[in-house]
């Protein structure tokens, strides 16, 4: 079965939707792109909504990273809402040179609190795995945000981290992520630098075949394909495929303890040194 064959039949509890937040021109998208293609483009284009469908085979198990590339815009706030809903993690993103996309990742991360105390469930606890971004580190020389500002922004709130970033010069790309993985209890080698990138045909059977056929090496680590063309589901296939990842997730945290442990980010932003 190829890895595109294995995406479909995911248990919904290897299933996750990053979805990436932030204003526009933060550099959402280029930080998307370093993740799944190694690849920058210094040109602008303006993201309406952009969906990516990332399989994975680690240890025998599947596993699929949805990630949406929000506009950033909104004009329609029940736009915003169901990107919400449909979440399980997030990236919020910032420009470090600019106060004003700041200002609405503030805005963004309090919407996201009233959200989760309206809609979660009491016996979850715990809000979405969500790491803070400053991009464009390299700008830091006109930097309008410090590190220590930031960190204020989050205090208090569990199950999250911060991290600078830049995705020109490929700064802190993987890290931000892997620890939005280490949060959400992911494998770690769902991160670009832990495993083989494989085509979607790959079929995964951990083996390669060499000179006239023969199956001659067993391969055992873990690999991880782009969906060469993933589309987002339809609204309702969305928000049924969200609640059975919400409430398998409900269920484990219940069966492990009646009361989680608040897993606390380590606040250890890399570069913090450079930026204070
Ligand atoms: P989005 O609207 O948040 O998706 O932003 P984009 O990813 O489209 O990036 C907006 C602009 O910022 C583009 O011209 C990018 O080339 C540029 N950009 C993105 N990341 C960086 C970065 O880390 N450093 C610098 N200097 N420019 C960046
Ligand atoms: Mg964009």
């Amino acid at each position: 079965m190829s890895l595109l064959d294995r995406g479909e039949n995911a248990l919904p509890e290897n299933c996750r939707r990053l979805v990436v937040l932030g204003s526009s021109k933060v550099g959402k998208s280029a930080i998307v792109s370093r993740f799944l293609y190694d690849q920058f483009d210094g040109i602008y284009t303006p993201t309406v909504e952009n969906f990516y469908q990332k399989i994975y085979k680690i240890r025998g198990e599947t596993y699929r990273l949805d990630i949406l590339d929000t506009s950033g815009f909104h004009p329609f706030p029940a736009m915003r809402r169901l990107s919400y809903v449909t979440a399980d993690l997030f990236l919020l993103v910032y420009d470090v040179s600019s106060r004003e996309s700041f200002e609405e990742a503030k805005k963004i991360l309090q919407q996201l609190q009233e959200y989760c105390s309206q809609t979660m469930p009491v016996s979850c606890h715990l809000p979405p795995p969500l790491v803070l971004v400053g991009n464009k580190f390299d700008l830091a020389k006109n930097r309008a945000i410090h590190c220590a500002e930031s960190l204020t922004i989050l205090a208090g709130r569990p199950m999250c981290d911060f991290v600078e970033t830049s995705a020109m010069l490929n700064i802190n790309i993987d890290e931000a992520f892997v620890r939005l993985f280490e949060l959400a209890d992911l494998p770690p080698e769902m991160s670009p630098a832990l495993h083989r990138k494989v085509t979607p045909s790959y079929d995964g059977s951990g083996t390669k075949k060499g000179l006239f056929g023969f199956v001659n090496r067993k391969i055992s680590e873990a690999c991880g394909a782009v969906h060469p063309n993933a589309r987002r589901p339809s609204m309702n296939t969305d928000l049924l495929m969200a609640q059975n990842r919400k409430s398998f997730l409900a269920s484990q945290i219940r069966r492990s303890s009646p009361l989680p442990k608040k897993k606390k980010s380590k606040f250890t932003p890399l570069l913090v040194a450079v930026c204070w």
